[in-house]
């Protein structure tokens, strides 16, 4: 989508932090880290929110999940631990509709969070 933020990334109109990529998955350092790690993890596919996700999406959110472990594994993250938030719509916060993994470590989480 040509008005989306994050289509725009991965079509290099703006440029990404990125950290990881494969075929399915970009991950990017957030422009505004509320952890020392603060990763987007965005599918290539354009899907809105949790609640455009089609039974077709099942295989490329798995890949979202496991993009956030190898992640984490390459931030140092995996034994001590890390979070994973996928926010959707107004009441969760989410200001990007392009649907994406933020993956938080290295400092302690608060819960229930904010
Ligand atoms: P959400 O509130 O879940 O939609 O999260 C959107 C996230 O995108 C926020 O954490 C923003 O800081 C982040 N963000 C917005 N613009 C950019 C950008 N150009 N590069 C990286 N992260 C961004
Ligand atoms: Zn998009």
């Amino acid at each position: 989508m040509t008005d989306c933020l994050f289509c725009r990334m991965l079509n290099k109109e703006i440029p990404a932090d990125v950290v990881y990529e494969d075929d399915d998955v970009l991950a990017f350092n957030d422009i505004n880290p509320q952890a020392p790690v603060h990763v987007l993890i965005i599918p290539r596919i354009h899907i809105a929110t949790l609640n455009d996700l089609q039974a077709k999406h099942a295989e490329v959110m798995g890949k979202l999940l496991l993009a956030a472990k190898e992640v984490a594994k390459q931030k140092g993250l995996s034994e001590g631990g890390y979070r994973t938030v996928i926010n959707c719509n107004a009441d969760a916060g989410q200001m990007v509709f392009h649907i994406h993994l933020h993956l938080l470590g290295g400092r302690q989480m608060d819960w229930p969070p904010g």
